[in-house]
């Protein structure tokens, strides 16, 4: 199979892996179907999709780029910080990885003990079940307490319990921006900042450019146009490259972002370029 010359490019994908519904298979049938060229799978702290999903990619005609989504602490806030086309077999990126897993396992046990508090008893071993092999993090908790009744949705048990500043919320064990940039850079990737019309101030976002980050997310579901012609804008002035995605979960969180959040084939041709990766399968 040779990959596609037609369709443009999703770079902002979760599977299983972390807090997606699909697998990476079934996520590839999915954009299969939707006429994509290109994707890049970006799990939270979590790289373990990529290798599966390069090769079934391939037997589909999809190319699929090494995409990581790493949570970082930035003036006291927990932002993400995309990474892409790096070496996925890259030992200290996967040893800082394993370390992450460790404590998000770590701080679920915490949320579910300050669930237990709150009077809304679920077992820990219920939320594991929802991560499976993948990261686990506050929307596995969030589905476990949508099944058990404690909540009417999935928003709403972000919105009483596990939302930032919630009484069951903990926070993140989390690297900051220059830590997270080495990381991505020794293992030969380049970074963009994820969805920076969610919390980010503007003033936040020429820090991060000032730090040297090459490429800003400015195509994303979160954004609307006028957000997304203002990053257009910034990315243009200051020689950032732009990347995007439809940030697709899948599942109970109702999104129908999949095949309407994308940007140009050139892109995935630039990021290459930044980094010299070459999609090997
Ligand atoms: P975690 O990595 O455990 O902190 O979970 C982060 C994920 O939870 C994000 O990627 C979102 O998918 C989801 N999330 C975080 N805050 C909210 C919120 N206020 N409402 C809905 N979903 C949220
Ligand atoms: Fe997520
Ligand atoms: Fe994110
Ligand atoms: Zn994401």
């Amino acid at each position: 199979m040779n990959f596609s010359i037609h369709g443009d490019a999703d770079l902002h994908l979760h599977t299983t892996h972390s807090d997606g519904y699909f697998s990476p298979i079934q996520l590839i049938d999915k954009v299969h179907a939707l006429g994509l060229r290109a994707v890049a799978i970006v799990d939270h702290d979590e790289i373990s999709a990529i290798s599966e999903a390069i090769h079934y990619g391939y037997s589909k005609g999809i190319e699929v780029l090494p995409g990581v989504e790493l949570s970082i602490s930035f003036n006291g806030q927990d932002v993400h910080i995309l990474g892409y086309c790096f070496d996925f077999e890259d030992a200290n990126l996967i040893r800082y990885l394993s370390l992450f897993r460790e404590e998000r396992l770590k701080r679920a046990r915490s949320i579910v003990n300050k669930l237990a508090q709150e009077g809304l008893s679920i077992h820990f071993d219920d939320v594991m079940e929802k991560a499976g092999s993948g990261s686990v993090g506050r929307p596995h908790v969030a589905n476990v307490l949508l099944e058990h009744g404690y909540v009417k949705s999935f928003q709403q048990a972000f919105d009483k319990y596990l939302g930032d500043g919630k009484p069951a919320n903990i926070r993140k064990y989390s690297i900051d921006f220059e830590t997270a940039q080495d990381l991505i850079h020794s293992a030969g990737g380049v970074c963009s900042i994820a969805h920076p019309g969610i919390q980010l101030s503007d003033r936040d976002v020429m820090t991060l450019i000032k730090l040297g980050v090459p490429c800003l997310e400015a195509v994303h579901p979160k954004h609307r146009a006028e957000k997304t012609r203002f990053y257009r804008n910034l990315a243009e002035n200051h020689g950032l490259q732009i990347t995007g995605g439809s940030d697709f979960h899948g599942g109970t969180k109702g999104e129908e972002t999949l095949g309407k959040y994308t940007v140009p084939y050139q892109t995935v041709a630039e990021l290459k370029k930044l980094t010299g990766y070459i999609t090997q399968v």
